[in-house]
């Protein structure tokens, strides 16, 4: 592709993730401006979170009501399943079930029942002849779960291709490595970002949707400086192909409400003969991008800063450090094992084996308050729109979100 000197857009979108290629949708989808660009700085679009994630339309039971991510969940999942579906891409319709591992865990069904119901998604409560019936390997320590039937799985990076060439076939230029786009800098008084061959792109409006560096470039702009993100590794193992074990649909533990992860879970996929994958762990990752255990590591300044950061202010008696050290733990085998076999007893370790698939999620932590942020987060500069906590579930959110998020953002659009 020839680029000109000088690219003139009005919407600049920094990040190729399901959050950036959204907002480029629905701006075209509500006809709010015309030119927009894509800056990724990878070679492919959805090499980070995107492509990498359970790919979980999630049904909205979890969210407190009245949060951004209860709001824009539940019909963000019917938009994006309707999208797939249209699309005939894959999507597994198999619903979901949350059981109590522990018994004292029983009660915190109601709560997600009621919360379920409150954010108007479809939950049941099931009783053991139910479940058993259902999947009769799956055990609820109390003999209830709830039934989420709504719950889909999609093929995430199926969903990201096909979004990106809708866009490009509209007219949104998309500039990766290729284009030179992995390193820039900008000037946001003069509204301008430069490319490190010397390509100059003017915007009138700059969204950044960076996901796991989303607050590195919101501090370019002098944005967010109180808030930094903490990456957690999330692991995963599948289902071999020959246990006899049926996963027929989603299987999740109740979660612990006041962490940011939902625990480990069964996740059939999207294929026409499902693979189910195990996981994802929630480790504490050396590196924003460090898939590899030892690549790409970031500058030991940072894991320094990170793990003070960590010592000092989230690792507290209990709580986030009992959880994080629990999470460690699930690296190793037999601890990892006796996490799933409390979803399903039988499971035994000659019925799994480690998988390729492995996520980074991070979590925003601010430094003023000395807390990990819950909800999405959406920071505004003067010609610049910042989504810092784009977390579970802004996959499924997506569509839904970016209208939330332009329909915040009037002022800026004109
Ligand atoms: C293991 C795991 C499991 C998950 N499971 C689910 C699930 O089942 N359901 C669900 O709804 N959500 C799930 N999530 C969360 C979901 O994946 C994310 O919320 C969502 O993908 C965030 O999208 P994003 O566009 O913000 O980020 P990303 O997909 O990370 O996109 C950000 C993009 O910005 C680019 N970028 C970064 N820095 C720069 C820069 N300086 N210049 C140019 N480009 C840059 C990156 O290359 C990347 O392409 C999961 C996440 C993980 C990691």
């Amino acid at each position: 592709m020839t680029i000109n000197k000088i690219i003139e857009t009005d919407i600049l979108i920094i990040g190729g993730g399901m959050v950036g290629l959204s907002i480029a949708h629905q701006i075209l989808e509500r006809k709010l401006a015309k030119n927009i660009c894509i800056l990724d700085k990878e070679n492919k679009l959805g090499k980070h979170s995107s492509g990498r994630n359970s790919g979980v339309l999630h049904a909205g039971l979890y969210y407190k009501p009245e949060t951004i991510k209860a709001k824009v969940c539940v019909n963000g999942a019917k938009r994006l399943k309707e999208w797939v579906i249209k699309r005939n891409l894959p999507i597994n319709k198999c619903g979901k079930v949350i059981i109590p591992q522990e018994n004292c865990l029983d009660s915190k069904l109601d709560l997600l029942f009621e919360r379920g119901v409150r954010n108007g998604a479809k939950v049941e409560i099931w009783n053991n002849k139910q479940l058993k019936k259902f999947m009769p390997e799956v055990s609820s320590s109390s003999g209830r779960a709830i039934w989420s039937p709504g719950t889909c799985v999609i093929n995430p990076i199926k969903v990201i291709e096909s979004l990106q060439s809708e866009l490009i076939y509209k007219g949104v230029r998309i500039l990766t490595s290729n284009d030179n786009a992995y390193s820039w800098k900008v000037e946001p008084e003069n509204r301008k970002l430069i490319l490190i061959d010397g390509k100059i792109i003017k915007y009138k409006l700059l969204f950044n949707c960076a996901g796991l560096q989303a607050d590195k470039v919101a501090h370019l702009f002098n944005i967010g400086k109180e808030y930094k993100l903490i990456p957690f590794k999330g692991l995963y193992w599948q289902l071999r192909k020959e246990s006899r074990i049926q996963i027929k649909a989603n299987i999740y533990p109740v979660p612990d409400l006041n962490m940011p992860f939902l625990g480990v879970h069964f996740t059939p996929s999207s294929d026409k003969i499902p693979n189910v994958y195990i996981g994802p762990t929630a480790t504490p990752a050396l590196g924003r991008e460090n898939y590899n255990l030892m690549n790409s590591i970031e500058p030991l300044a940072s894991i320094m800063n990170l793990s003070t950061l960590a010592r000092q202010y989230i690792l507290g008696k209990g709580g986030f450090r009992g959880y994080t050290h629990e999470q460690l733990l699930l690296f190793i085998f037999p601890l990892f094992l006796k996490s799933a076999k409390k979803l399903i007893p039988s499971i035994d370790y000659k019925d799994i084996e480690p998988s390729k698939k492995v996520g980074i999620r991070s979590q925003l932590f601010n430094k003023k308050s000395k807390r990990l942020e819950d909800d999405f987060l959406c920071l505004k500069g003067e010609s610049s729109i910042h989504i810092l906590n784009a977390i579970s579930p802004a996959f499924t959110a997506s569509f839904e979100l970016a209208d939330l998020i332009l329909d915040n953002s009037k002022e800026l659009l004109q």
